[in-house]
Parts: C-alpha cells; structure tokens; sequence
C-alpha cells in the first residue's frame, strides 16, 4: 500500500476521507453571511452557516430600510427575515453554533465552534462588527442593568424615563429621535462640536422638545445601587464635571469588528478588519472576507450582500 508523504496534500486528503467535509463554511448569519449562502447554495455547494447569537446581524435593529434597492420601504426585522428564510428554502444548513477559531491544514479548513468542529474547503467569514464600548468606569456593571447598545432592542424598558445617548453619528441621533417618542427626557451627549450625523436627522433631532443637546462632553463615569442612577459627564473645554440622573444610558459611539474568530488567522489592519479587496480574498488562500469585518471605504447593508455573492463565487471558482 503506497504511503503518503508526510505534510502532503494526499496526506492531508487522507485525514478528512472518513470525515463531513462541506463545501462552505460560512461564519455569521447576517447579510453578507446569508447572502453568500444563497450563492453558495445555488452553485450546488454543500455549505454550512455557523452562527453565534441569532439570525440578521446589525440591520435586523434598524426600525427603517429604505436605502436597499429595489424596495422602497421595510423594517431591518423583515429584511433580515426574509433573507434568512431565502437562505433556508435552498436547504442551507445553518447552526446556531459561535465560531471561535479557524485552523488551516493545507486546502482544508477547520472551523472550531464552542460546541463542536467543522471541516471544509473554503470559509467565508462574515463576522460583522458590533457596537464599540465607551470604556468608563462601570460600563460593564451596569450593562444590563441601565447600560444598552441598541435602543430599538431595549428602549421601551425605559418608558417614561430620563436617559443618555452618547455619541454624534447617525446611530446616535437615530437612536435619540426614537427614543424621545418613548422615553421623558433624552440627554445626546457628544464630544465634539458638530455631529457627524446626516444633516437632515440632525434637524429632526433639534427640533424634538425632549432632546437636551450637550456638545463637548465626555461621559466619565456611571453610578448608582442595582442599577443605574446617575452618569457624570465632562465639559471638554473646561474640564467641568457634573451628574446628570438619569436611569438609562445608550452607547452609540461607533462600531468594530468582531474579531476573536480570525484575528491569529488571517491579515487585519491596525483596527481589526480583515485585510482584503473586492474579490474578498484573505491573504491565506481558500479563506474569503465579506461585509464590515472586510477593509473597505462603505458599509452599508448593499455592500454586505454585495460582497456575500463576490465572496461565494469566488469560493466556488476555486472548488
Ligand atoms: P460613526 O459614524 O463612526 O460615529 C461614531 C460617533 O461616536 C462619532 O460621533 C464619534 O465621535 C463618537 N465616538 C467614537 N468613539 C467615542 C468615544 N470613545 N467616546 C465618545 N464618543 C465617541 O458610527 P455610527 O453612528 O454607529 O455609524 C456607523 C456607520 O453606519 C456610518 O457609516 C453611518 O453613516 C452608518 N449608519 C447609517 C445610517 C443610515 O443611513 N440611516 C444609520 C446608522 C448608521 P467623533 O465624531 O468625534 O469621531
């Protein structure tokens, strides 16, 4: 019987022979997730989609989607839901399974999970971001208790209360606007002296009664029993400090990628995101990148499943 040779291909090969091996595994349920396994799934892949938390990723928060074309208005909700049960129809497996490395072993690819260990050909990770953390003092007690990254997941808790959004992007005053329809009074805290926001959310969002605007602070730190109870912000000119009470406080200070799954894998630039182009290749051969952990100028919910059907057809040329 010939022997193969040690670290060789055919070895390799001979490794996996008894074993499932798929096509695809996909890392991450959300748009650019999905949309690559409907890709991969009508090239008549055999592909699994390995998931951490639950179906839709960022957009399945977004109370609007009105920017995707080809339909004109929907909720992230049905959005995401759609393309999920898209994904289901073509009999895509999918795990509710977190990815927490990826180890390569010549064209083979082993994707280890917190329950279990899959094989395949080629991965596409599709990992997202999510919300980036303030970093003051008691964040973390109090998250949960007081602490939210996503107003439209948590803001009705907070009916009729007084609260903080920190931050002066377009999630910031989306979050603010919506939140003023739920809560008494809505402190936007942000640290410089413009927002970044769109111009016309920023007209909606000083035109609302209950939104009490605080350019130039920080937040500094948070305080309270159980729960929250009070934030301490700073004037960043002044450096005065003072308490505002309040019982909830959202962070929407910008995002980042999701990274512990492949940061020992593959190539990331200083912040995180996987190194790749348009065609979503990684530096290591059979592993592709798709959506907002990929390097790239727009992140939007267009580019995601833009990239989902790049990252899949290029996976299947190479099978
Ligand atoms: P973003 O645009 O990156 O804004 C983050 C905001 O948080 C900035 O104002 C930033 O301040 C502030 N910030 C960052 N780190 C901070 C810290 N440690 N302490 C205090 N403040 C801090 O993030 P985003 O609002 O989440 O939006 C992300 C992307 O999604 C953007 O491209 C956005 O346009 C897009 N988006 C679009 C829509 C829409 O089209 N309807 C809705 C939501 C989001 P500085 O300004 O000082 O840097």
């Amino acid at each position: 019987i010939a022997q193969c040779l040690v670290g060789s291909e055919m070895c390799i090969r001979d490794r996996y022979m008894d074993k499932k091996v798929y096509d695809i595994i996909i890392i991450g349920a959300g748009t650019a997730g999905l949309s690559s396994a409907i890709y991969g799934r009508r090239a008549g892949k055999n592909v699994l989609v390995l998931e951490g938390k639950s179906y839709g990723g960022q957009i399945i928060v977004s109370p609007e989607v009105e920017n995707y074309p080809g339909i004109k208005h929907t909720s992230g909700f049905e959005f995401a839901t759609r393309l999920f049960e898209q994904a289901k129809s073509l009999d895509t497996e999918i795990l509710m399974d977190e990815a927490v490395n990826i180890e390569v072993d010549g064209s083979y690819k082993k994707v280890i999970t917190k329950g279990s260990e899959f094989i395949s050909k080629a991965v596409i990770i599709a990992s997202g971001v999510g919300r980036r953390k303030l970093h003051v003092e008691n964040e973390d007690r109090f998250t949960g208790a007081g602490v939210s990254y996503c107003a439209t997941c948590d803001g009705m808790f907070y009916k009729g209360m007084d609260i903080i959004v920190a931050g002066g992007g377009n999630t910031a005053l989306e979050d603010a606007k919506y939140l003023s329809e739920i809560c008494k009074t809505v402190y936007l805290v942000h640290r410089r002296d413009t927002f970044r926001a769109e111009a016309s959310l920023i007209k909606e969002v000083e035109a609302k009664d209950n939104i009490k605007i605080l350019l130039k602070h920080n937040v500094i730190s948070l305080s309270g029993g159980d729960v929250l109870e009070s934030v301490k912000i700073a004037d960043t000119v002044n450096g005065k400090v003072s308490d505002i009470e309040v019982q909830g406080l959202f962070v929407a200070v910008g995002q980042e990628p999701q990274r512990d799954v492949y940061e020992n894998v593959v190539k990331t630039d200083e912040n995180g995101y996987i190194v790749a182009g348009e065609d979503c290749r990684t530096n290591v051969e059979g592993i592709y990148a798709a959506g907002d952990c990929r390097t790239k100028e727009v992140r939007q919910l267009i580019t995601a499943a833009a990239d989902g059907a790049v990252a899949a057809v290029m996976a299947c040329k190479k099978m």
